[in-house]
């Protein structure tokens, strides 16, 4: 066989002859920007505004040394020890991820098939749709109430309905901010004969957490994140607290060294530091409070948050006032979703940047509506 009857033989557009077709026709997750620069005012990816803590960045610094030659600890045992610890439960209720998204792509591979329903509210997450996309796996989007309140029979109706396998629950979810209490979420989850995974990625920043369920309830498994909380994005560090049974299985499914030598060190350091996470959640609380109070003023529909990020619907045309921002050097989210207006998601940042952001949206939002009038 000559070399050319072979290159014959390949297709002339590689990708539509050897990706799968599900995977060919996906999308793909887009993140929001992340500049190479750092001009911007930085307030679309949730990232924390205060650095991590400096134990954490110590501990990764003493193990910065010859040590990188071995491989990691399959199971980031420091770190599933911390966390462990701080929830009251054995460390085999726990399981650490490269990034919570990472534990999200696991639990898919490992509850959901080829042709399974998966499902969630909407307006939520768009990664859920993504797994399931990669997964061949059907999602089932379930449509919030207008007070971002979850009609768990309807919810639980439709799960049954479709034959689902695994029901995904961001709370706080994002882009609203909005939580559904703890007694809601046990609610939803007796409703359900499938896992419910609540996504609490923003629980730091929040009143409530659904982890004390997790003991109660088989079905409910909890993820957590490093990236927003902890101010550790770009670590890529999350864990998830659920039944030891469930944990066993995930673990098979996981990459065998998901954690690195320094992320596992440093997310277990930083999780030690309590008074340091306390200390910057009450910084951005307060931001968070002042931010929400200025943008209802400016004539915004802001949800109370519950999260590191505000919700803002109703003003001038989102598109436009995302650009404007834009071209001052301040980056938000502009998010759309199916059925709804677009709006603007908004990062809690420090009181500088966020005073910066409504010294220009306030400017941006007076030319919009003396245009308009
Ligand atoms: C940011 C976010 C995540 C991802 O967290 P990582 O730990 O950075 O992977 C998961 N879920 C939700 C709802 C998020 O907003």
């Amino acid at each position: 066989m000559t070399r050319q009857s072979h290159i014959d033989s390949l297709p002339t557009d590689p990708a539509s002859g050897w990706v799968l077709a599900h995977v060919l026709r996906m999308d793909g997750y887009v993140p929001g920007e992340q500049p190479r620069d750092g001009r911007y005012v930085k307030l679309n990816t949730n990232e924390n505004p205060y650095p991590p803590s400096p134990r954490a960045l110590e501990a990764m610094r003493a193990a910065i040394d010859e040590r990188l030659r071995l491989y990691p600890d399959p199971l980031a045992t420091p770190l599933r020890e911390a966390a462990a610890e701080r929830h009251g439960v054995g460390p085999e209720w726990v399981l650490a991820g490269n990034g919570s998204d990472d534990l999200l792509t696991i639990l898919v591979r490992t509850f959901a098939a080829a042709g399974d329903a998966i499902i969630y509210p909407m307006p939520s997450y768009i990664l859920y749709r993504t797994l399931a996309e990669i997964q061949g796996a059907r999602p089932v989007e379930v449509p919030y109430q207008s007070d971002w309140s979850l009609d768990a029979a309807r919810f639980a109706t439709e799960a049954a309905a479709t034959g689902a396998r695994l029901a995904f629950l961001a709370n706080p979810n994002s882009p609203s901010g909005t939580a559904l209490k703890p007694d809601a979420v046990a609610d939803l989850a007796r409703r359900l004969d499938i896992p419910l995974v609540v996504d609490e990625a923003y629980a730091d920043f929040a009143e409530a957490d659904c982890m004390a369920l997790v003991a109660e309830l088989p079905n409910v498994l909890v993820t957590r994140s490093f990236s927003k909380g902890y101010g550790l994005a770009g670590l890529r560090v999350g864990y998830l607290v659920a039944h030891p049974d469930l944990v066993a299985n995930l673990t098979k499914v996981k990459d065998s060294y998901n954690l690195d030598r320094l992320a596992t060190v440093g997310a277990a350091a930083a999780l030690a530091d309590t008074a340091y996470r306390e200390q910057t959640r009450a910084r951005i609380v307060a931001t968070r409070a002042r931010l929400t109070a200025a943008l209802r003023r400016l004539g915004y529909q802001v949800p109370d948050s519950q999260a590191n990020f505000v919700w803002c619907t109703g003003g001038p045309p989102a598109t436009a006032v995302y650009e404007a921002l834009k071209a001052r050097g301040i980056l938000v989210r502009l998010m759309r979703y199916a059925g709804h207006p677009p709006g603007l998601r908004i990062s809690v940042g420090t009181d500088a940047e966020i005073d910066t952001l409504l010294a220009a949206l306030g400017e941006i939002v007076a030319v919009a509506g003396g245009s308009t009038s």
